[in-house]
């Protein structure tokens, strides 16, 4: 299990000669140049001095230290106060400064770098002190992985050198379909995504998953992002039909009843005859009615308590459980895996019941929620123009991931 011996193909270099545009210019990265320079600032004509902030040090007691001639402090926040607000300095940012050369020693140039990316210049060689917000050039570079799981997916994707976020990010988006801990040896993956550098060489991260697949009990399971809703911009995962990788849960774990009772912070219990929560949502249903799990899933716990009664837990994903009480008969096992719809149980009124009903009641995240009031996403398939537009935008990508099992 931790052993791995996989064919990780790290496909950069061998894209290069595809037709298909791979590197993606964002911004036009200048040649470095043989001496060394940064922020636009030869270092060789300057003394040069690089730091970090300290806790405790504000804009005004750095720039304090340095020759600034007969400039006050106050002055110079004022001036650059609309490109930057001095308040915003951070301990262990770093920062530069660029002193003249000559005996004077004077501050000509300091630069405040917040992040890898973006960096601030305060110009002190003119009388008037301007600062300029600058971003460095990033370049976005596609890179391709693949090939046969042997390890974790976290230990496989760390052998190609690809960040922990991308690991945690996958899993995400397959919550609903894959169980990683049940991938098996030999099977196959394939991941696009694009990384960004900092001026062309300083790796900044995973910037987009593009797409990916993995072989799941025999079966590939490929997810692609997509915006289906321009006007929210929200991404979501689709497979290579279009439809969504989330599996949605039925709206009730019976097919023909009513409510009888709805999820409330208080209600008047019909058989303790007192006020108390009401964490679920009841349907009232004949005794013996088949009780269906609302999503696919692992059965987390059954048993018996006074109050539930007969009972079933079943556990979706890390994020969501649902619980079925009063049952007259428990149909499934701990442990065992149940598919969306499949009967689970009897409607019944064991425990605490005044007839028979299914009390439905709905975890997220280990808190009891009401089932009705969940923005669940929408589970419509693509159609039309949608589909489409879908299915043109992952088709470069597919062919890239279907490429990978022909090396
Ligand atoms: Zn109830």
């Amino acid at each position: 299990m931790n052993k791995i011996v996989s064919l990780i193909i790290v496909l950069t270099t061998l894209i290069s000669c595809n037709q298909t545009e791979k590197k993606v210019e964002i911004q036009k990265v200048t040649k470095p140049k043989k001496e060394h320079s940064d922020f636009g600032f030869n270092f060789s004509d300057y003394n040069v001095i690089q730091d970090t902030v300290r806790k405790g040090d504000t804009f005004g007691t750095i720039i304090e230290k340095q020759n600034i001639g007969d400039r006050k402090i106050h002055d110079i926040v004022q001036a650059v106060k609309d490109t930057f607000d001095v308040r915003v300095i951070r301990p262990n940012k770093a920062f530069t400064m660029f002193r003249s050369k000559n005996k004077t020693n004077k501050l000509e140039v300091f630069v405040y770098q917040p992040d890898a990316l973006n960096y601030y210049i305060f110009d002190f060689r003119d009388s008037l002190v301007v600062a300029h917000k600058k971003t460095r050039p990033i370049t976005i570079r596609e890179k391709i992985i693949g090939g046969v799981l042997k390890g974790s997916l976290s230990e496989t994707l760390d052998k190609a050198n690809v960040s922990t976020g991308l690991a945690s990010q996958i899993t995400k988006v397959y919550s609903w379909t894959i169980d990683f801990f049940k991938l098996k040896k030999g099977d196959r993956f394939g991941i696009v995504f694009t990384e960004r550098f900092v001026n062309d060489s300083i790796y900044n991260g995973v910037d987009e998953l593009k797409g990916m697949f993995f072989e799941y009990k025999g079966k590939i399971k490929y997810a692609f992002p997509f915006v289906k809703d321009i006007s929210t911009g929200k991404v979501e995962y689709y497979d290579e039909e279009g439809k969504t990788l989330k599996n949605l849960f039925l709206k009730t774990p019976i097919k023909f009843s009513r409510i009888s009772s709805r999820f409330s912070g208080s209600r008047f219990h019909p058989v303790q005859h007192r006020w108390k929560a009401h964490k679920g949502t009841d349907y009232a249903a004949p005794t013996g009615t088949p009780i269906t799990t609302t999503a696919a899933g692992v059965v987390e716990m059954t048993g018996y308590t006074a109050g539930n009664g007969n009972y079933v837990k079943v556990k979706h994903n890390s994020t969501y459980s649902t619980q079925y009480l009063h049952m007259s008969k428990i149909l499934v096992r701990r442990g065992q895996s149940v598919s969306q719809g499949q009967v689970i149980g009897k409607v019944g009124s064991t425990g605490l019941a005044t007839g028979p009903h299914v009390c439905y009641r709905f975890w997220k995240n280990g808190v009891q929620v009401d089932a009705l009031k969940l923005n669940l996403p929408s589970g419509e398939p693509m159609t039309g123009s949608d589909k489409s537009r879908y299915l043109q935008t992952i088709k470069p990508i597919r062919r890239e991931l279907d490429s990978i099992g022909n090396l």
